[in-house]
């Protein structure tokens, strides 16, 4: 099995092509580092069954040798990143994902795209079932972000119809855990790292939107599943647990053991209200369904910031 993961140095590649790896895997990075640390890949970087190809997919994709499947997340996936770069989100949505695409085809490998939650925008059906077509606003301040992977859907729908590639698409809500950059506009590492900081917990509104969180693991569990299916989807891959972002809040301030107050700040422009998937589709197409609860994932991926906080504070807290 010989995977590429565009986008593999990335919150969630790394995690994938580590797991890919442990599954005794080959793996192809294609990533130009534009919203990750390389430090993600320490640890596999030297694998000898891995490789990096530091490429911008948005301008070229290209693999020699055999491929099995290509797996492409590669997107800045944060609000901060993406609307610090809305062109290169549009560029890599349509032009890199044609690029991944055409990979996959002249391998004859398995596509599986990394859609988003967002493709459902600010939803008036809840949950969301992959049936909802959403409600994005086109010109939003989110739309290049929402409406590139809704053009990237749509592209790989017509690869699967024209050229006969097999597809797959998977829509992943939000996902958290190690690696996650603190400064990257998320909710969980935003909150750890003003805990940790004693910086006063900024929650947007009044705190009563809902988000459902999954854990890395398992959101790679899904992709895995997916690639290794010949299922078209779209399949919704997140936690069917879902919690206010208040909740939140006094959970990871809890967790840390921190004294931050939890203070009120303006509601981004189209933050969605409620966000919650539908898994019938996946726990019956894939077998999958999350296994880590938020207790745990966070008792999971708490730790990893406290030791960066530490890190870059040149201390331990006490
Ligand atoms: P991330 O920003 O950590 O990773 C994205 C990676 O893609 C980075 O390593 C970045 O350098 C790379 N990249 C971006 N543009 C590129 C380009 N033009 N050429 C090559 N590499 C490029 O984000 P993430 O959270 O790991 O998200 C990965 C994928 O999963 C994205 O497609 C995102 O839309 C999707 N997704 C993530 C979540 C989540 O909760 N993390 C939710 C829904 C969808």
């Amino acid at each position: 099995m010989r995977t590429a993961v565009t986008g593999g140095a990335g919150f969630l590649g790394s995690h994938l092509c580590a797991a890919l790896l442990e599954r005794g895997a080959h793996v192809v990075c294609l990533d130009n580092f534009v919203t990750s640390e390389p430090a993600n890949l320490t640890g596999i970087r030297d694998h000898p069954r891995f490789e990096l190809i530091d490429t911008d997919v948005s301008q070229a994709a290209w693999v020699g040798g055999p491929l099995d499947a290509v797996i492409h997340l590669a997107c800045p996936a944060s609000p901060t990143d993406y609307l610090r770069l809305p062109v290169e989100t549009m560029r890599v949505g349509s032009s890199g994902t044609e690029h991944a695409l055409d990979l996959a085809a002249k391998k004859g490998a398995r596509f599986v795209l990394a859609s988003t939650s967002e493709v459902y925008g600010d939803p008036l059906q809840h949950p969301q079932r992959e049936d909802y077509w959403g409600n994005v606003n086109p010109v939003g301040p989110r739309s290049v972000y929402d409406e590139s992977k809704r053009y990237a859907e749509a592209l790989t729908c017509a690869y699967r119809n024209s050229y006969r590639v097999d597809t797959g698409i998977v829509r992943i809500f939000n996902s958290y855990g190690p690696r996650m950059r603190p400064n990257d506009g998320r909710a969980i590492p935003t909150f750890a790292w003003q805990a940790l900081s004693g910086r006063p917990i900024t929650v947007a509104g009044d705190g009563s939107q809902t988000r459902s969180l999954c854990y890395v693991d398992d959101t790679i569990r899904g992709l895995l599943a997916m690639a290794t299916t010949s299922y078209p989807g779209p399949v919704n891959i997140g936690s069917a647990e879902e919690i206010t972002v208040l909740h939140l809040a006094e959970l990871v301030r809890q967790a840390t053991g921190s004294r931050s107050e939890i203070v009120f700040v303006d509601l981004p422009e189209n933050d969605p209200l409620v966000r919650r998937p539908d898994i019938s589709r996946a726990r019956q197409a894939l077998g999958w369904e999350p296994s880590v609860s938020l207790a745990d994932g966070l008792a999971r991926t708490l730790p990893w910031f406290a030791e960066l906080w530490a890190g870059r504070n040149g201390h331990t807290r006490g």
